[in-house]
């Protein structure tokens, strides 16, 4: 009896996360490149509430910076950042054709901390720390801003927010139907086998790998840098890369698949070079704007790595 009460409130639950995700929608943020990235996502807030919030966190970020006097400090690494980025944001139209018109904006910030991010709706900052510390070459400081776009153009923010919410309702609806501490386990077997629980930042690190790299071969840079770059960021102590390596797979088994991505994508370098696109792309791109230092800081950014807290939004 109990058992058949048991398996009654199981199916009960499950109707109930099914009704959840009926709620919410099930996107395509972008198209799949020749990366071949084709990943369909589950969304419960808009675009424009995630954005929105993200607006203020950067603004927040920006003005902090400014009052410390730590923004852009140096004008021509400014002007490096500045470049490379506007470059990258020239391509993005080949995964996302509305995010040509995103409010692009990039900063750099004097910090030691080894960490750059591009947040919802494309407000980016990068820390000094991973230009000095790295030493990156153009290419593979583009390998970086690249993977950083790449989590925006994704909206893996908004992906992540959205898979909280649904696992708090989930714990919930499960909480009132069985008892907490049942429906704790119950739940989290029930999620796991309907799989949507399961860890989401390996899955968009790979994403964001690969769009990010197709995004820097078409702009001109070369891909192989990314495997460069994430042997270099393996080669610092621990204590020194607490931000931008906690959530990566480890760069060993990376490297092997950013060098398979970085030959599939090879050829549009080769052809970026080939037309000389990069000169052609900073004229016609789109605009990628700076806060000068000394002035009005206009706000403008939010990371991906480990960016400003964004409040999630309140779910209607
Ligand atoms: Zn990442």
């Amino acid at each position: 009896m109990v058992e058949i009460l048991r398996k009654h409130l199981q199916w009960l639950l499950l109707s109930s996360l099914v009704l959840a995700l009926n709620a919410c929608s099930s996107v395509q943020t972008t198209s799949s490149g020749v990366v071949g990235i084709d990943r369909e996502q589950l969304m419960f807030f808009s675009s424009s509430e995630l954005e929105t919030e993200a607006q203020k966190a950067y603004a927040d970020t920006v003005k902090e910076a400014g009052s410390q006097k730590s923004l852009n400090k140096d004008p021509k690494v400014t002007a490096r950042v500045k470049g490379i980025t506007t470059r990258l944001v020239a391509q993005v139209h080949n995964f996302r054709p509305d995010a040509v018109n995103w409010a692009w904006e990039i900063n750099v910030i004097e910090s030691k901390e080894v960490n750059a991010w591009c947040m919802a709706g494309g407000k980016m900052a990068v820390y000094t720390g991973l230009l000095d510390q790295l030493n990156l070459t153009d290419d593979e400081l583009a390998a970086v801003l690249g993977h950083e776009i790449a989590h925006a153009l994704r909206e893996h923010s908004r992906e992540q927010a959205s898979m909280e919410v649904f696992t708090g309702a989930a714990v919930t609806i499960g909480s009132a139907l069985l008892g907490l501490d049942e429906a704790s386990q119950e739940v989290v077997s029930l999620v796991k086998d309907l799989g949507v629980s399961l860890p989401f930042s390996r899955k968009h690190e790979t994403e964001a790998d690969a769009i990010g790299i197709e995004l820097s071969a078409r702009a001109g840079f070369n891909p192989m840098a990314a495997v460069s770059l994430w042997n270099k960021m393996g080669g610092l102590s621990e204590n020194k890369v607490p931000q931008f390596l906690s959530t990566h797979p480890a760069p060993e088994s990376r490297s092997e698949h950013l060098q398979q991505l970085a030959e599939k994508v090879m050829p549009l370098y080769e052809a970026a070079k080939a037309a000389n696109m990069n000169k052609a792309n900073t004229n016609k791109a789109t605009a990628v704007k700076t806060n000068e230092a000394g002035k009005n800081q206009l706000p403008a950014l939010l990371p991906s790595e480990k960016q400003p807290p964004v409040k999630p939004p309140v779910l209607k």
